[in-house]
């Protein structure tokens, strides 16, 4: 019989966090380090502390992470951060996709697919973002805009590459709403077969996260749903406290 794969916990924390919001991270990696998780374990700050965070975290289980990059490797792009620099900084891991940058920067799949595979040719594990708005949903929707998603910001060159899908609905970001259980199950199961038809049997091991309003209170619920390989976190990763306890949710 195959192991259950270990749950993938990842915090992103937007656009938050001073030099003192490291106390977090450092509270999160003693926490962790005097009673290790079963989970693995990840935070995603802004680019401006991934190098302090790297630093401070150095052997401590909890990987760094970047909430975007630039598709291109160098050039004219004022503000920007490419995902080699994210890589020189110490992040292993990048999210792509999410529904803000979606949303308030008109990402294409197209983008996101050409951002997934600068991460992977960075050496960075890309953390990819589907997920249906509220009016999708209620026109019955959900399921086929998420294929869809999927289909066109996964580039062929994650294939033999590690790298999740997290499926956050629009409508349950920073809402305090999330769908049932068997919705979630019934777009990850969607999800899974998307990845299987993408990249053959390999899709089946891709880790596929919920994100949405996962809270210290709903965590396990939502943790042991099927096809639920972890969550993508994001108010409730700000403080250490509430973030170990969805860690520890995950078994
Ligand atoms: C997110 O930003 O990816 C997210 C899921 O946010 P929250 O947990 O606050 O809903």
């Amino acid at each position: 019989m195959t192991e259950p794969a270990r749950k993938f916990i990842v915090g992103n924390w937007k656009m938050n966090g001073l030099a003192a919001g490291l106390e977090e991270a450092r509270a999160l990696a003693e926490a962790l380090t005097k009673e290790p998780a079963a989970a693995r374990v990840a935070l995603c700050p802004p680019a401006t502390l991934i190098e302090r965070m790297t630093r401070l975290l150095a052997g401590a289980p909890v990987e760094v992470g970047g909430q975007d990059c630039h598709a291109e490797a160098s050039g004219a792009y004022t503000g920007d951060v490419c995902a080699d620099m994210l890589h020189d900084a110490g992040a292993r891991l990048v999210i792509v996709g999410h529904s803000e940058r979606r949303g308030a920067y008109r990402e294409t799949d197209a983008m996101v697919a050409a951002k997934a595979q600068a991460a992977v040719k960075a050496g960075l594990e890309p953390i990819v973002c589907v997920g249906e708005s509220l009016e999708e949903r209620k026109a019955g929707r959900a399921a086929g805009v998420v294929r869809s998603q999927v289909e066109g910001s996964l580039p062929a060159a994650l294939k033999g590459r590690p790298f999740a899908v997290a499926y956050e609905p629009i409508w349950a970001i920073g809402t305090g709403l999330t769908p049932t259980t068997a919705e979630i199950e019934a777009v990850h199961a969607e999800i899974r077969q998307t990845l299987v038809s993408l990249f053959g049997d390999e899709g089946r091991a891709t880790p596929i996260l919920y994100g949405g309003s996962v809270k210290p209170s709903n965590a396990r619920e939502i943790l042991s749903a099927n096809e639920v390989g972890g969550a993508l976190v994001g108010g409730a990763s700000l403080k250490a406290s509430d973030f170990l306890v969805i860690i520890r949710a995950a078994g």
